[in-house]
């Protein structure tokens, strides 16, 4: 048996479950925003720099060392001497003009750059430092602006730093709100969803205590539990005709056995008292020999139908051509009949096939061929015959005998049920029921009729394969 563990505990699985892919969704979510401003952020800051480069060049060509380092001084003016410097320098790497380093103490230059750059425009160089008294690191420029004249300017990365960490407390703070909130839904969400499956468990227990009619209530919205549910009552609903069917059928075997062994007593009694012939004793052991046949043949004839209305007996598919099944059955009743000069004849449409349990489906036709030779009088007439149309391949056994009145047409196939007319005969009620079950088996039926040529028809009705399967 499979071992399944507590809704709570899968209540507490599928919530934990969905807040870990929340938060791992979210932080890839975060991880590539982060990444993507970072780098906006940093283009921006090189292109602002190039730009500078780009107008110091301008203003280098139209007012010369002068105009420069007063344009120096205005991009510092208001003391924002902490986040930006700037530095002018000639070819052979000596400060011409420089803004307020106090900050920037510790920036060097690089002599080669400043020459390579100071004798040919070449393209400006970037780089980020950490000089000492810059906590959150520089982004510095040298380029070319005229001949003889190279400029650095240093930028404090500290206003992108800012971005950046209060992008991060508000991720941590989205991400603090959205987890229980995630959480808090998901619970109720999955609660909803396991209430059905509590419901089963529910009355399963009830059914295992015995409520054998305690049944999941279904609400009618089509989803995976209900079908579960459905399942459930439908199976629920099989084992209980399956007890009923058993406690019936125990019933009636018990008040059939009743009888026979009654029989079977008296026989006994009878040769106890007084001392008789030796024939009269082996008539009454014939009896009793003939009477445990009989209850043998009863209990065995019940076991199988029983069997074959749950389908736990074990089916040997294969295909089964009805008119030679026909041809057999009519063969092994053919000196019967001749017996008790009844007409046995036949009307076989050929090649009818189905595929099913030829032995089951032989014992079906014997009873039913076996029926009408018991009810039919001398010189009557019995037709066993094989046809179709789209719906259905059908076998057919008439008879022109007693008949079954139509009061106790439906009665016939159930358990132990005998007509009236023909209790005084020979059988035990169970002929007609196996029959059933072996048609249901095989997807197909049994119908029962009169026709004004004959009293009794019974028709078996094998649904087309292509239209059911075989049960
Ligand atoms: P049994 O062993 O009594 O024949 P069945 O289940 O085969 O049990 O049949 C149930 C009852 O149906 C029979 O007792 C009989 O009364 C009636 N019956 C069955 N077949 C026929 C028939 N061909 N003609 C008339 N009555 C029939």
């Amino acid at each position: 048996m499979r071992k399944f563990r507590s809704t709570k505990n899968l209540s507490f699985q599928l919530v934990s479950r969905t807040v870990g892919a929340i938060s791992i969704c979210l932080a890839i979510a975060f991880i590539s925003l982060y990444w993507a401003i970072e780098r906006v952020i940093d283009n921006d800051i090189d292109d602002d720099m190039h730009e500078d480069i780009q107008e110091f060049r301008v203003v280098f060509s139209q007012g010369g060392d002068d105009a420069v380092t007063n344009e120096m001084l205005r991009e510092t003016l208001g003391g924002d001497r902490q986040s930006i410097f700037l530095r002018l320098f000639d070819n052979n790497n000596e400060v011409v003009y420089t803004t307020d380093l106090a900050y920037w103490s510790d920036v060097q230059s690089d002599a080669q750059v400043v020459r390579r750059l100071a004798n040919s425009p070449a393209p400006s160089e970037l780089i980020t430092t950490n000089p000492k008294r810059q906590e959150s690191g520089a982004r510095i420029i040298t380029g070319h602006i005229g001949p003889d004249r190279v400029l650095q300017i240093g930028e404090s990365l500290e206003s992108r730093n800012d971005i950046m960490e209060l992008l991060i407390g508000t991720f941590a703070f989205v991400f603090l709100a959205a987890l229980p909130m995630a959480g808090i839904l998901g619970w109720i969400a999955t609660r909803r969803a396991t209430r059905g499956i509590q419901e089963v468990s529910n009355t399963a227990r009830e059914i295992q205590v015995g409520d054998l009619n305690s049944r999941v209530q279904i609400n009618g919205q089509s989803n995976e539990i209900e079908f579960l549910a459905g399942s459930f009552n439908r199976m629920a609903d099989r084992i209980n005709n399956l007890v009923n069917d058993m406690r019936e059928m125990t019933d009636n075997i018990a008040h059939d056995l009743r009888s026979p062994l009654g029989r079977i007593r008296a026989i006994a009694e009878s040769a106890l008292t007084g001392v008789q012939s030796q024939e009269n004793y082996r008539a009454s052991a014939e009896r009793s020999i003939a009477e445990c046949d009989r209850l043998i043949k009863l209990i065995n004839t019940s076991l199988d139908v029983a069997e074959t209305e749950a389908g736990v007996s074990r089916m040997e598919v294969e295909s089964v051509d009805l008119a030679m099944l026909a041809d057999e059955a009519c063969e092994l009743f053919d000196p019967v009949a001749d017996e008790k000069n009844i007409e046995l004849f036949k009307e076989l449409d050929r090649n009818k096939v189905i595929q099913g349990d030829r032995q089951a489906l032989f014992r079906m036709l014997f009873n039913l061929i076996e029926n009408s030779l018991k009810y039919t009088p001398s010189n009557g007439r019995i037709k066993v015959s094989v046809n179709s149309d789209s719906k259905a391949q059908y076998l057919e056994v008439a008879d022109s005998g007693i008949g079954i009145p139509d009061n106790e047409k439906k009665r016939v196939f159930d358990r132990f049920y005998r007509c009236d007319q023909s209790r005084t005969d020979e059988g035990c009620g169970l002929g007609l029921s196996f029959a059933q079950a072996v048609a249901k088996l095989h997807g197909g039926e049994i119908r029962l009729h009169s026709d004004s040529d004959y009293r009794t028809v019974f028709r078996v009705a094998f649904i087309h394969q292509d239209q059911a399967t075989v049960a």
